[in-house]
């Protein structure tokens, strides 16, 4: 676990917002409501957008505005918690203490610039990889528990599509 590496190609915003919707289904259908997702690319690479389109799948009808600022955005569902945190202005890992980052431990977590605090990748399930690639984008993705393996067959499906 942790070593393959899975990869789909996002041709347009709109495939960006459909990666993030397979991902929202997906998790509505796991046990588990507390998964920990770590968002990484550039500026620009979609990783909001990827946050808009699984937040939108799960029902959200607003703006998802970027956490960049507020450093976090908390969405509730009926069937689940999800927090958009956006850690790029963080100073230091500590710091993830006073944003009440435990308090979260039950929530769905979707986590832009994770390498602010590198010792989320100990905790997290899934790792998303976005990269600027012709005028789309390259996704790659990496399981990181078991938890997070429930979602590779989703995810790959996707990819096969
Ligand atoms: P980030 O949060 O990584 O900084 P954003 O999600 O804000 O990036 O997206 C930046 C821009 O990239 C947006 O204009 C968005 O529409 C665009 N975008 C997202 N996914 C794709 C894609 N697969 N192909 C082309 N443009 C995309
Ligand atoms: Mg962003």
């Amino acid at each position: 676990m942790g070593a393959d590496r899975q990869r789909t190609y996002l041709a347009d915003e709109a495939a960006t917002l459909a990666f993030g919707a397979t991902v929202a289904a997906s998790l509505l259908r796991l046990p588990h409501r507390d998964l920990l997702i770590l968002l990484q690319g550039d500026l620009g690479a979609g990783k909001t957008t990827f946050g808009r389109g699984l937040l939108r799948e799960l029902g959200h009808k607003g703006p998802v505005p970027s956490p960049t600022y507020t450093l976090l955005e908390p969405y509730h569902f009926d069937e689940i918690d999800v927090c958009h945190l956006d850690l790029y202005r963080l100073a230091d890992a500590a710091e993830l203490e006073y944003i009440g980052w435990r308090d979260l431990a039950t929530t769905t977590r979707l986590v832009e610039w994770p390498e602010r605090c590198p010792g989320l990748t100990d905790e997290a399930d899934l790792r998303i990889l976005l990269t600027l690639a012709g005028e789309g984008r390259q996704a790659e993705w990496q399981v990181l528990s078991e938890k997070g393996a429930a979602l590779d067959a989703v995810l790959q499906d996707f990819a096969a599509a």
